[in-house]
C-alpha cells in the first residue's frame, strides 16, 4: 500500500515513520524547499516521550533533550504557588516529560523517515478519490496516485479544505512571543532555579532549560486581533511591560538576538465531527490544532501518527474504514485537550486583579499530590495497543 502524506512537520513525519515501520511504502510532500523547524523548544510530555520509545525513537528522549525542570507555578511577583515534582510526574506516569528544540526532534524524524522519501518544493493543491485510490495534484500541476492521502499540512490545512472541511479557526485573544537563549550569554547559570510558569495579569511567561546549555522562554500577551504589527523581533515592545517580573526574565529575554524572537497570533480550530473522507484523513494540527497553554499540540500529533498506523495496518484490506477508525479513537481525546487547552490560556492570562487573586489562592490551596493527579488523564496510557 502507498501512503500519500501532505506535510513534513513533526506530525507528517512521525506518521511517515509510524507507517514505515508497518510495512507501507510512504512518501511526503512538502510545500517548503527545505525541510526546517522554528527555532524555539517543545515540551513533550510523557504521552509523547511513550510514542517516540514506542516507534524506536528514545534517542530523541534520552539524548536530544532535557527534562522538564521541576519548576512550577509562580505569580509575576515571583511567588511560589505550586512546585512541579518532575520526579513524582515521572515516576507516575512512566515515561519521562521533556523539552526539546523543534529542529532536533524534526531532524531525527527525518532521518528516521529517510530524506529520499521526502519530497520538497511539492505543494499540495487538490485532491480527488474513486472508491480505489487517491490523487493528489502538486502546485505545477504533476499528479500522484496512491492508495491513502494523510493531510498533515497544518492549520491552514489544504487538504482539509479538499474534502470539504471547513477551516473553523478561532483567535485566542494572545499572541505568543517566544525564543532561544544561550545561557553563557546571560548571567543566568544553568542551575539555576528560575524556570516554571510566571503569572501576572493578562499575560504569562515561561522559561524552560534546553540541552547543550540553552533555555527556551516564551510570553503570552492577551491582546486584540492584529494589534502586533511585526511577526519577528521587536524586543523592546515587550520586554518594558516585563521589566518589574523576576529578573531571570528579562536576562533570557535580553540575552536573546532579537532576529531570533519569535511572534504569533494564537489560534486554534473549533472542533468538528469528522477528520476523514473515504480514503483521506487528516493529522496533527489539520484535525486538531490546539493552544499552546498545555504544550500538547505536538504531542498529539505524535499520538495520532502512532495510532494511525496501527488502525492502517490492522486493517490495510479497507483504507476507508480503517481511517474511520483511527477518527473514532482520537477525536474525543484530541478536542478534550484542545478544550482544556483554550481554558488553561484563558486562566494563565486572566487580567481581571480579583480574579488573579482568586486563581492564585486556588492553585496555592491545590496541594503539589493534585498537581500530580489531575494531569492522569492527559497522561495515563491513554491507548492499548495490541
Ligand atoms: C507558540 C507555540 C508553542 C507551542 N508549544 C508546544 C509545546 O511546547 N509542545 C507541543 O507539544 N506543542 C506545542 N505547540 C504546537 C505544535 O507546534 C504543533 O501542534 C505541531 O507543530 C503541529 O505539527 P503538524 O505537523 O501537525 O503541523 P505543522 O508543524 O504546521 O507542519 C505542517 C507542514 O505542512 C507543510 N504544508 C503546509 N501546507 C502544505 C501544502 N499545501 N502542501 C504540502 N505541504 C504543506 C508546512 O510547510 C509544514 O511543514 C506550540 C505551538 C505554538 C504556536
Amino acid at each position: 500500500m502507498h501512503v500519500m502524506i501532505a506535510g513534513a512537520g513533526i506530525g507528517g513525519c512521525a506518521a511517515a515513520w509510524a507507517l514505515q515501520r508497518q510495512g507501507f511504502t510512504v512518501t511526503v510532500f512538502e510545500r517548503a524547499s527545505e525541510l526546517r523547524e522554528v527555532g524555539a523548544g517543545l515540551s513533550l510530555w510523557s504521552n509523547a516521550t511513550r510514542v517516540l520509545r514506542r516507534l524506536e525513537l528514545g534517542h530523541v528522549v534520552e539524548e536530544l533533550s532535557v527534562g522538564m525542570a521541576d519548576g512550577g507555578l509562580y505569580t509575576h511577583t515571583g511567588e511560589q504557588l505550586a512546585r512541579n515534582s518532575m520526579q513524582a510526574l515521572n515516576d507516575r506516569y512512566g515515561d519521562p516529560n521533556i523539552v526539546v528544540h523543534r529542529a532536533d526532534l524534526l531532524q531525527a524524524l527525518v532521518a528516521a523517515v529517510g530524506r529520499d522519501n521526502i519530497r520538497t518544493d511539492a505543494s499540495c493543491v487538490g485532491v480527488t478519490q474513486s472508491e480505489d485510490a487517491v490523487t493528489l495534484t502538486l502546485k505545477g500541476g504533476d499528479e500522484v496516485t496512491g492508495d491513502v492521502l494523510i493531510g498533515a499540512d497544518g492549520i491552514k490545512s489544504t487538504v482539509r479544505g479538499a474534502i470539504g472541511i471547513p477551516l473553523q479557526l478561532r483567535y485566542s485573544g494572545a499572541v505568543g512571543i517566544r525564543g532561544i537563549v544561550t545561557l553563557a550569554d546571560s548571567d543566568i547559570a544553568p542551575d539555576e532555579d528560575v524556570y516554571g510558569i510566571y503569572m501576572g495579569e493578562g499575560r504569562h511567561v515561561g522559561l524552560m532549560p534546553l540541552s547543550e546549555g540553552r533555555a527556551y522562554w516564551f510570553v503570552s500577551e492577551s491582546a486584540p486581533l492584529g494589534s502586533l504589527p511585526d511577526p519577528d523581533g521587536d524586543r523592546a515592545t515587550f520586554s518594558e511591560r516585563l521589566a518589574h517580573w523576576p529578573s531571570a526574565i528579562s536576562r533570557m529575554i535580553g540575552a536573546t538576538p532579537e532576529d531570533a524572537i519569535l511572534r504569533n497570533d494564537i489560534y486554534d480550530q473549533r472542533p468538528v465531527s469528522r477528520w476523514c473522507d473515504g480514503r483521506v484523513a487528516l493529522l496533527g494540527d489539520a484535525a486538531h490544532a490546539t493552544t499552546p497553554n498545555l504544550g500538547q499540540g505536538a504531542c498529539q500529533a505524535l499520538e495520532d501518527a502512532l495510532i494511525l498506523a496501527h488502525c492502517l495496518a490492522r486493517r490495510s484490506e479497507a483504507p476507508a474504514q480503517a481511517l474511520r477508525d483511527y477518527q473514532h479513537q482520537r477525536k474525543r481525546r484530541a478536542y478534550r485537550v484542545v478544550t482544556a487547552s483554550w481554558w488553561a490560556g484563558q486562566m494563565f492570562n486572566m487580567a481581571n486583579p480579583l480574579l488573579c487573586t482568586l486563581r492564585n489562592l486556588a492553585l496555592q490551596k491545590r496541594g503539589d499530590a493534585r498537581n500530580v493527579e489531575q494531569l492522569s488523564w492527559l497522561l495515563d496510557e491513554p491507548f492499548a495497543l495490541t
